[in-house]
């Protein structure tokens, strides 16, 4: 599944995407809310003087829920950051807690950065070829007229991909996927983009760590995403997904349509 082509290793600096989903102020026991509190710490370290040879932070937020809106977007400007946004275009004006039509108009003009993540966050890899034709390309239609801008990211429901979810991207008009593979990303940045799923109880001793690469923390966790891809390879989807709600404590209401991009998670569980 990640047999993507590695570009090699460069001199210049590398970044290391951050994967978040839902930001909420009240604690949950949901592996992939984090709580505004700790977000506004991570914007304050990401904000310091990066120390020599440690990798650039960037933030990704996926699915498209209401607090990217009204919890991160005051925090990245308060700490003059940005991020990109991607967003499940058919939950768009639909879905109850999403991003509507002016939430979104409002995130681009405050020059957030706004990404595709599919219609109906279906996992690609399960599409027929219409099927993963109208994920792409609807989503990336709904969003381009929904802000009259160009959109050529997306980033992939579950993580899921392999080589003709991939070509179909490109086919759809996306130049740039962003994965949920954990690994450094040299600049400038390729077609593929690995990310870092974080969860909840990520903290800034952590994310120190993390973008130290002589910890080798970085390191640990990709050797993890790829033993969890070998699971779900032996496991198949439906008894990986039956462990992952287990683990993760999913709230059913919260993710009611696939996993989130849970490919990895620091703490060493499932997925
Ligand atoms: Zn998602």
């Amino acid at each position: 599944m990640h047999d993507v082509k590695r570009p090699a290793p460069s001199s210049q600096p590398r970044s290391l995407f951050l994967l978040y989903h839902e930001l909420r102020s009240a604690p949950s026991a949901y592996s992939y809310v984090t709580s505004t509190s700790t977000f506004a710490e991570h914007a304050a370290f990401f904000r310091l003087p990066r120390a020599a040879n440690t990798l650039i932070p960037r933030i990704t937020f996926d699915d498209g829920h209401l607090s990217n809106l009204t919890e991160a977007l005051p925090i990245l400007q308060a700490n003059q950051l940005s991020a990109h946004f991607f967003i499940t275009a058919g939950w768009t004006g639909t879905r109850p807690g999403f991003l509507q039509a002016h939430h979104l108009r409002e995130l681009h003009a405050a020059g957030q950065s706004i990404g595709a993540h599919g219609l109906t966050h279906t996992l690609l890899t399960h599409c027929s070829p219409a099927q993963l034709d109208r994920e792409l390309r609807v989503a990336r239609l709904l969003l381009e007229d929904t802000l009259s801008a160009s959109i050529t990211t997306l980033s992939l429901p579950g993580g899921r991909f392999n080589r003709a979810v991939l070509d179909a991207c490109w086919a759809a008009g996306y130049t740039q996927v962003f994965t949920s593979v954990p690994c450094p990303e040299p600049e400038p940045l390729g077609r593929c983009v690995g990310r870092l799923n974080l969860q909840a109880d990520a903290d800034v001793p952590f994310l120190t760590r993390l973008l130290d690469p002589a910890t080798g923390t970085l390191l640990r966790l990709e050797r993890i995403d790829r033993l969890k891809t070998a699971a779900k390879r032996l496991l198949g989807d439906t008894a990986y997904r039956r462990l992952w709600s287990l683990v993760n404590r999913e709230e059913r209401e919260a993710a009611p349509a696939g996993e989130p991009e849970g490919a990895s998670s620091h703490n060493g569980l499932l997925p």
